[in-house]
């Protein structure tokens, strides 16, 4: 199964700037952006990181406001202050053995770094590979982790599969299935997450009265170390 696939990613791998360093720093930025955001999103946000921070004492040098507000529009904001803390970790103290001692990172995310980064022997499992093994019951190597990875991105889709445009459908025991949606994410409409990007939104275009603000998220967002409070006035942290 796994030269079928290495075939057909010859073909047709994705061309992503992430695929084309080893730098485990460039490396893990990617990793950590594309935790939660798609692709296409993430691409000129990638590219953009590094031409601001190219180095991971760079970034452990910059402030909370500074990573704040270039994640921005991204997400899932607590990812730029993991990020900035796990480059502090490594700019002191260098890179841990075990990478899923540093901030925000994950087993996925180690196993991304560890492949694509330093080249060892281990395959990084995130859904779309994980659906594919699962579909297939197939065995693959670290090699096939980018295939693979494209594969269940563009092919092997979560609900409907394309089977026909499949190169490993000839021995694939799932060919020609459909799978049940997926458990929709909770709604982010109304939600105290809304709250909270609203509230940091407002605050990273300029320091704000904190009662013109949602008390309750400034104090979340307080507690998570994105903003400091100044008698009445509510800015981003430093
Ligand atoms: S044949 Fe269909 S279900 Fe099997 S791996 Fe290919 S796309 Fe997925």
């Amino acid at each position: 199964m796994e030269q079928a696939l290495l075939a057909w990613y010859g073909e047709h791998a994705r061309d992503l700037p992430w695929r084309e360093t080893r730098d485990p720093y460039a490396i893990l930025v990617s990793e950590f952006m594309l935790q939660q955001t798609q692709v296409a999103r993430v691409a000129p946000r990638y590219l953009a990181w590094l031409e601001r921070w190219p180095t991971v004492e760079a970034l452990a040098d910059t402030s909370v406001a500074d990573v704040i507000r270039q994640w921005e529009g991204l997400g899932y904001n607590r990812r730029a202050l993991n990020l900035r803390l796990a480059a502090q970790h490594i700019a002191g103290q260098g890179w841990p053995e075990d990478l899923t001692e540093l901030p925000g990172v994950g087993r996925y995310t180690a196993d991304a770094v560890a492949r694509f980064a330093l080249e060892l022997d281990v395959l990084p499992v995130d859904t779309n590979v994980r659906r594919v093994l699962d579909r297939t019951g197939g065995r693959f190597g670290p090699d096939a982790a980018h295939a693979l990875m494209d594969l269940g991105a563009t092919v092997c889709l979560a609900r409907i599969p394309r089977c026909g445009e499949c190169p490993l459908s000839e021995r694939c025991p799932s060919r020609g299935r459909r799978f049940p949606p997926l458990r929709k994410q909770s709604r982010f409409e109304g939600s105290f997450r809304q709250r909270r990007a609203q509230t940091l939104r407002l605050v990273t275009e300029r320091p704000r009265l904190l009662d013109r603000l949602d008390g309750e998220a400034v104090e979340a967002l307080r507690k998570d170390g994105f903003l400091s409070i100044h008698g009445d006035l509510v800015q981003l942290a430093k």
